[in-house]
């Protein structure tokens, strides 16, 4: 089991997260973070956190797509362990359905 980043994170990208996570697994890409699924430890810490509610338990239904692009873009982008400011326009971007489809981007982030 893991926790993953789901699609409210996109462009929302708050950073609250990083700075609970015992284990340092949080990796950034240009508008979003994914936990690397090999070095969570489960302890669910980061849930609560996140103003978004973008991360959820690997158990819930429905989560295919987010655990495969957790551990795609974790191997691939910079890890990230410090806050930094959220987007600007981070509140109206919360809640926006369907963000996966039209903001993605799988360029990585600056890490820290
Ligand atoms: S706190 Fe939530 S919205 Fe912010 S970066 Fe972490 S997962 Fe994304
Ligand atoms: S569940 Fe715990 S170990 Fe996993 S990403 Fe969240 S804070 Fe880090």
């Amino acid at each position: 089991m893991t926790y993953v980043v789901t699609d409210n994170c996109i462009r929302c990208k708050y950073m609250d997260c990083v700075e609970v996570c015992p284990v340092d697994c949080f990796y950034e890409g240009a508008n979003m973070l994914v936990i690397h699924p090999d070095e969570c430890i489960d302890c669910g810490v980061c849930e609560p956190e996140c103003p978004a509610e973008a991360i959820k338990p690997d158990t819930e239904p429905g989560l295919e797509r987010w655990i495969a692009l957790n551990a795609e873009y974790a191997a691939k982008w910079p890890n990230i362990t410090v806050k930094r400011e959220p987007p600007a326009d981070a509140k109206e971007w919360d809640g926006v359905p369907g963000k996966l489809e039209t903001q993605f981007s799988p360029e990585p982030g600056q890490g820290d």
